[in-house]
């Protein structure tokens, strides 16, 4: 391994060995200033994991993959192999700077806002739901294992909320599917306004279901936000003539202690979610 690193780092600025799960650099050579064991998404000037972390898609596939990261005044090009039979994750992430080599070549580009609006879309774009500019399932995949991972480390409890809007296929037979759409978009607006920048995060999870991650968040919390989400469904009112009332139900589940994986996790909230269905919905269920 030493000697293909050795052999990478004349072709690349950056070569770094990344735990994906961890989030953490665990070997670093290159030309730019770095600290060995930082964060990885440290580099990027952020305090948040990336939208767009190929590298743990990387880990996850078995695959090769590529993007464009940006720092304030250089556009970086990332690739990220996955190195399989280890013990441990690990990823290797070849950075090269391409600032100048890559782009439109007035040079100029890095004067307006033009490239990093592109980037930081495109960065989007493999994560986000097209309707909702939420998360999306892949998001889900690719963020909950390693927020699993942080939270055993830090031995703090981690939140999930599984929400199923009610009866919505009367919704769209009724009103149609466009009204549909609309209807989902406020739910996700509903959800927004409840939720925490920086600690928590909300995903589809598919048609009308959605789920909300709440990092060192115990279940009493939880519970309350979840409370919070339902109640600001309830209060929605959408056209036509402002007449229709939706509602949802929420399962709410908290590893705090046990550990479990993310499927195992969000099984948990979906479980409850359906128990909530179940006593006649538009309610929270979050205990046995
Ligand atoms: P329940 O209360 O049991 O959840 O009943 P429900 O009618 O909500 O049933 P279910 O959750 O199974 O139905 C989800 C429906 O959502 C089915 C599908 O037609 C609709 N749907 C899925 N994705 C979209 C979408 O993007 N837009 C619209 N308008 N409808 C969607
Ligand atoms: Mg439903």
């Amino acid at each position: 391994m030493e000697d293909r690193i050795d052999f990478f780092n004349k072709m690349y600025d950056i070569v770094r060995l990344v735990d994906p799960l961890k989030k953490r650099v665990v070997e670093y050579k290159g030309s730019l200033e770095a600290t060995h064991d930082e964060i990885c998404y440290s580099y990027w000037k952020r305090d948040e994991i990336c939208d767009n972390c190929i590298s743990i898609r990387a880990y996850l596939d078995k695959k090769c993959y590529q993007k464009l990261e940006q720092l304030p005044n250089t556009i970086m090009m990332v690739t990220a192999f996955s190195i399989e039979n280890l013990e441990t994750p690990l990823v290797l992430e070849l950075l090269k700077n391409v600032t100048e080599t890559m782009m439109v070549g007035t040079g100029n580009y890095l004067e307006g806002q033009l490239l990093h609006d592109l980037i930081t879309k495109l960065n989007g774009l493999a994560v986000k739901d097209e309707l909702t500019d939420i998360y999306n399932r892949r998001y889900i995949n690719e963020r909950l294992p390693a927020d699993i991972v942080r939270a055993v480390i830090e031995n703090s409890p981690l939140s999930i909320i599984f929400l199923d809007i009610d009866n919505f296929k009367d919704i769209n037979d009724t009103y149609g599917h466009e009204f549909g759409d609309k209807a989902i978009t406020e739910v996700t607006g509903a959800i927004m306004k409840c939720i925490r920048a920086g600690n928590d995060w909300a995903s589809r999870y598919g048609g009308d279901e959605f789920l909300v991650c709440l990092n060192r968040t115990s279940e009493v919390e939880a519970y309350k936000i979840a409370e919070r989400i339902r109640h600001g469904i309830s209060e929605l009112t959408i056209s036509p003539q402002n007449k229709i009332k939706l509602t949802a139900s929420l399962g709410v589940y908290t590893m705090n202690g046990p550990k479990l994986t993310a499927a195992e996790l969000i099984s948990c909230a979906d479980k409850r979610m359906f128990e909530a269905k179940q006593q006649g919905g538009n309610c929270t269920k979050w205990t046995d």
